[in-house]
């Protein structure tokens, strides 16, 4: 891991959290948590940890519920849980284990041993995590790629419709870059997809928007609680930083350098469409700008 890892301890005896604390606190960020109840506040919380030490038997809520608790979150169920417990039954241990966790030690432990084994599983975090990134990042221009914009898309998509909040979406296609790689070549032209990813990437603000390459000399931008016109200006922007990149392109019929189009959608709180939908008519707006002599952006509104 990059920085140290974080381990949630969760038992109701303080002792036990003492022991295994004062066994990984050199090594480790750690949070401790005396009931149920708090591990799952800490795990849904904003920094979630790398992994849970956890204890099955404690009043109220016991391990095996909270485990439950965190298989059944999209937030929580990559986050390996490992039983630390007197119960020391191949039962117990099997149930464990087809609840979910990953790891199942006994009392009384070797510390030793089980250093290495949450070691063992951070590393697994730790290489799980950067295949996540590579799967979902473009090769060329690394941006996010097709796969994440459509995961984070649905997960907008369905936030917004909850929340009644304006929504926008841009559609951006490099002008002329058939032309552009027939005339410069195919390496020039990779070399410009990925300054002009750069620029785009740049022109977004905040932390919830998203720009993924689509596909080809496409990208999309996912703008969250973004109305029209705040949508506009980060379109136009982004439209001004590529022009400033100022990448000669003689064969183009729009601009003497390389340029885009966008196309913009923007839904509001009494939009019943399907995403689809909204993805479409972002597209058919890119369409319409490529019409209307490109370098230029269309944009249009889904319900009142
Ligand atoms: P328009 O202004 O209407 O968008 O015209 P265009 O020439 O950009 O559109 P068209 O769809 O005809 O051509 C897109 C070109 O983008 C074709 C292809 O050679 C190029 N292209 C797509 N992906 C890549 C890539 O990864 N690298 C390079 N170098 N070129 C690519
Ligand atoms: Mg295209
Ligand atoms: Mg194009």
């Amino acid at each position: 891991m990059p920085q140290k890892a974080r381990i949630l301890i969760v038992d109701d005896e303080k002792m036990n959290l003492k022991v295994l604390a004062d066994l990984l606190k050199d090594e480790y960020v750690l949070v401790l948590a005396t009931s149920g109840k708090q591990a799952l506040q800490h795990a849904f919380g904003d920094f979630p940890p790398d992994l849970i030490l956890l204890d099955v038997v404690m009043p109220r809520m016991g391990g095996h519920e909270v485990i439950r608790a965190l298989k059944n979150n999209d937030k929580t169920n990559n986050i390996p849980v490992i039983f630390v417990t007197a119960l020391d039954s191949i039962e117990d241990e099997e149930h464990g284990l087809k609840l979910g966790a990953v790891d199942y030690i006994t009392k009384p432990y070797s510390p030793p041993i089980v250093k290495i084994r949450i070691r063992n599983h951070l590393r697994l975090v730790h290489q799980y995590r950067l295949l996540d990134q590579l799967a979902h990042l473009d090769g060329l221009t690394e941006i996010p790629n097709r796969r994440r914009f459509e995961e984070v898309f649905q997960k907008e998509w369905t936030r917004s419709a909850r929340n009644g909040i304006p929504f926008s979406l841009a559609m951006i296609d490099v002008d002329f870059f058939k032309q552009y790689n027939d005339h410069y070549g195919h390496a020039m032209g990779d070399f410009t997809l990925q300054k002009i990813a750069k620029a785009l990437a740049g022109s977004l603000k905040r932390p919830a928007d998203l720009i993924a390459r689509y596909g080809g000399e496409e990208f999309v931008m996912i703008l969250p609680e973004t109305d029209a016109a705040a949508a506009m200006v980060v379109a136009e922007r982004s439209l001004q930083r590529v022009v400033d990149l100022n990448i000669p392109h003689q064969f183009s019929q729009a601009a003497d350098h390389v340029s885009i189009s966008i196309g913009l959608a923007t839904i509001t709180i009494n939009a019943k469409i399907l995403p689809q939908t909204f993805l479409m008519t972002a597209d058919q707006n890119l369409y319409l700008a490529k019409q209307t002599g490109r370098n230029r952006i269309v944009g249009s509104l889904i319900g009142q």
